[in-house]
């Protein structure tokens, strides 16, 4: 697995196809490899709980800053900018929370020959 090409929204096994043809949408397959992403149907549903947890973070982080550094006392400016940044860290977050799904499936289950193969699937 190439993480390298992960962090650069590329294929973690050949380094060049990409992984998303718009902002969210990611190919069934490498067009340059022809390794299924989609491994199995719903395979991307983990991300939402990893984008998840990450924006919680992000929202509940800014919190100490927006006190201590900004000196914003007042409960609803924090709270609205607070709602910002998990919104707008939410959006732009997407889609590493796929590519660190992809890196951490492929950690725990590395590539096999049938990941190229169609089995059905559609291309
Ligand atoms: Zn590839």
């Amino acid at each position: 697995m190439k993480l390298g090409a992960l962090l650069r929204l590329r294929c973690p096994i050949c380094g060049k196809g990409k992984l998303f043809h718009g902002y969210f949408d990611s190919p069934v397959r490498c067009p340059s490899c022809g390794y299924f992403f989609m491994r199995e149907s719903g395979y991307f549903l983990p991300h939402v709980a990893i984008g998840y947890a990450f924006t919680v973070l992000a929202a509940l982080g800014s919190w100490p800053v927006l006190y201590y550094v900004v000196g914003i006392r007042s409960a609803a400016v924090t709270l609205s900018i607070m709602v910002a940044v998990a919104l707008i860290f939410g959006v732009w977050f997407v889609r590493y929370s796929k590519v660190l799904w992809l890196a951490l499936d492929l950690t725990l289950n590395p590539p096999q020959a049938e990941d190229f193969e169609p089995r059905g699937r559609r291309e």
